[in-house]
């Protein structure tokens, strides 16, 4: 029997484990210390490095990358198990060597760098002694390549590289920043002269590049590729968010049934108020949806590729936004006033919801991926009907009942009814 929804015993005592890990190491080490699991700062790192040491004891460190290259090679399906874990806790990510930007950016170096250039950044990206960036989003054109201005010019062994990008996360702390360019995709060393980092907005950098020069070997795959390694790294870095969108939204509704069955208002438990029940049922049935087909994309991916799964990522994508914002919701309004303050997680995620639903490109364009590709399995009906206009179809049955119609004068009238669409004798017993 292939449809099977367990979990394999061995690999089910590994997601225990980290569960346990994530409640009693990381969720501690987040709430006291913040940050601690990026920092470079050597106290930070005293604190966070045994933590990462005993995440690769257990070889479950950098669980993303396929065996072929460089990674333990899991699969997407075990890794989403691992992140429906992972994404409830702030850093357990970067704890377990899966965190964004570096991810995806691993990806593109493991897939298309040289030996050399792996050498020089995917080990050190993988053991985190190096940190990076991807700078794509243009101001004045978004996320749409065709808008993108960012050129790199040869220039003897080097290429000079200008234009302007913004909200690349954590721009200002990488070490190395890919750049996507109009005619490739560059690796830049976030010290290189002209790498200019604007004040705005914070976390999410806009960097101009003025005439940067980086050595001829920092293109990364092939000349004009740019395009192909975007969509190799975001094909994966939007399912991961996805997988981690679920342990979102599970601990919210974790803090809603919770918080139900605890307070009482007029007369009973909230939970006994039909529309509290609603919120929790409506809440149980949209989780599970968002599981089920981030479960199954997963499963696609390791039988096929990212690139065949590529419609069911694009609705990953955009309703794992829509569950976050629907759950995170209820969960804060039935936590009442609490809900609205910084001092439970729910109104962090409520405020995330927005982003899920812009971050890698908007949910429009996705929406749009998603039915144009549909479509691509459908044809427009031949004549005036739809191939499910019944009286049409109904016509054609007939067909197969000819002789039996023709010989018997019951069968005959009960099938003349339903053409008329009224209930015959014989059909309405
Ligand atoms: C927190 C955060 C982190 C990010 N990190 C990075 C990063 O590390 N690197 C990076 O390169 N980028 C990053 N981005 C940028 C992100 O990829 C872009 O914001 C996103 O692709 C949309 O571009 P935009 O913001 O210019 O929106 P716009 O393109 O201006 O879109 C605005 C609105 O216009 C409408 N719209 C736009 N296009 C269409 C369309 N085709 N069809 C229908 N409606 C449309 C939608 O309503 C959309 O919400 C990040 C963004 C956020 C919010």
């Amino acid at each position: 029997m292939a449809w099977d929804f367990s979990t394999e015993p061995e690999f089910q005592a590994q997601l225990d484990w980290v569960d346990e890990f994530c409640r009693t190491e990381v969720e501690p080490l987040d709430l006291v210390f913040p940050g601690a699991a990026y920092s470079r700062n050597p106290k930070a790192k005293a604190l966070a490095d045994p933590l990462k040491q005993q995440v690769k004891d257990r070889g479950l460190w950098a669980l993303f990358l396929d065996r072929d290259l460089g990674g333990p090679g899991f699969g997407q399906l075990k890794l989403a198990l691992l992140n429906e874990i992972l994404g409830r806790y702030r850093s357990a990510p970067v704890v377990f060597g899966t965190a964004a930007p570096d991810t995806g950016n691993m990806e593109m170096l493991a897939a298309y760098g040289t030996d050399e250039q792996k050498r020089r950044w995917l080990s050190p990206l993988m053991n985190q002694e190096i940190f990076s960036a991807y700078s794509m989003t243009e101001p004045q054109g978004g996320s749409d390549p065709s808008l993108f201005k960012t050129r790199a010019t040869r220039d003897g062994d080097e290429w000079v590289i200008t234009g302007e990008k913004w909200f690349t996360s954590a721009g200002a702390f990488a070490d190395i920043i890919f750049v996507m360019c109009v005619n490739g995709m560059f690796v830049v060393p976030r010290q290189t002269p002209g790498v200019e980092i604007a004040e705005h907005p914070a976390l999410h950098n806009h960097i101009r590049y003025n005439n940067v020069r980086v050595p001829a070997d920092h293109l990364l795959g092939p000349e004009d590729g740019a395009k192909v390694l975007a969509q190799r790294r975001l094909g994966g870095g939007r399912i991961h968010h996805a997988m981690r969108t679920v342990a979102q939204v599970k601990l919210a509704f974790d803090i809603m049934c919770e918080r139900a069955l605890s307070r009482e208002s007029h007369g009973k438990v909230i939970a006994e108020h039909q529309m509290v029940a609603e919120a929790i049922a409506d809440s149980y049935a949209e989780i599970n949806m968002l599981r089920l087909l981030v479960l199954w994309t997963a499963w696609t991916i390791d039988n096929s590729s990212t690139r065949e799964s590529r419609t069911q990522i694009a609705a990953c994508k955009y309703t794992c936004a829509k569950v976050l914002r629907e759950v995170s919701y209820r969960a804060l309004h039935i936590m009442g006033s609490l809900g609205t303050t910084d001092l439970t997680p729910l109104q962090a995620m409520w405020a995330a919801a927005p982003t899920m639903a812009i971050a890698d490109g908007v949910d429009e364009v996705h929406k749009v991926t998603v039915a144009r590709n549909v479509l691509k399995g459908y044809e427009p009906h031949p004549g005036l009907w739809p191939t499910e206009y019944l009286p049409a179809k109904r016509e054609e049955a007939r067909k197969k009942y000819a002789g039996l119609i023709a010989a018997d004068p019951d069968l005959a009238a009960w099938a003349d009814a339903a053409s008329r669409g009224s209930r015959s004798r014989l059909g309405g017993r």
